[in-house]
Order: C-alpha cells, then structure tokens, then sequence
C-alpha cells in the first residue's frame, strides 16, 4: 500500500510525517463515505511561531518543533478501486533530516530498502522524479 510506503520511506530518510487534509466522496449506490484523497504532511509543518523563541538559541531535542517545511505528499484513489497513486509531492524539507544514529530509535527501520524499491515503483508510475 502506498502509504504505508511513505511512512517507511520517511522514517528511512529521517524525518516524520502526519495525517493532513483528506477527502471523502458520497457513493450515492451504496450511501457510504470514500476517502478519495490523502495528504501527509512533514511533521515540520506548520507556523514558526509554535516553537521555542529565537532569543533561546536551543532546540528542543524531544518533540516535533515546527519550522514551517512544506514538503507533503497526496495520494489519489484511483476510481473507487482500493489502488492509490501518488497525485503531488514535495520533497523541499527546510531543515536537516534526523541523523543517522538517531535513525534505528525509529519505530520503522526494517527492510528499508525493499520499502524504496516499493516506492520507487510506485513513484515511477505517475512520472515522479526520484532523487537519492
Ligand atoms: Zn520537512
């Protein structure tokens, strides 16, 4: 599933994401609510203004302080079928990822690589460019 593969692949490149926007369709056959759309935001999301002060020059080591990053991704459901592809991304993070050693406290990190190679797929299929 694809998003899934995104929560891999983030947690494998050292950052974290959160649940954005969504969107639900009505089906009027069957009266039931679709999510059609998904976007999973970079945990940094979000308005400065909600971390530490300048004036304190130290970062908070535990937590998610905000930096107002941009990244995100949206994912489409194609038609009403249970595949989903992968609609926009953005992959310009305003801030360092977490560091390598900080990586395997992650509750994510197994077979990282197969998860790229799942992603990549996937990102291949709508003409997504894939950076290293
Ligand atoms: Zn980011």
């Amino acid at each position: 599933m694809a998003l899934q593969s995104y929560y891999d692949f983030a947690s494998g490149k050292g950052f974290s994401v959160r649940l954005g926007s969504t969107k639900n369709i009505l089906d009027k056959e069957s009266g039931q609510k679709i999510l059609v759309m998904k976007r999973l935001l970079c945990s940094k999301q979000g308005s400065p203004s909600l971390i530490l002060s300048p004036s304190d020059g130290t970062r908070r080591k535990n937590g998610v302080s905000r930096c107002g990053c941009m990244a995100n991704i949206k994912f489409k459901r194609i038609d009403r079928s249970d595949k989903w592809v992968t609609n926009t991304v953005n992959h310009d993070h305003n801030h360092p990822f977490t560091t390598l050693s900080k990586i395997r406290y992650l509750p994510i990190n197994r077979s990282i690589y197969e998860t790229f190679k799942v992603l990549f797929s996937f990102l291949a299929e709508v003409n997504v460019p894939v950076s290293k």
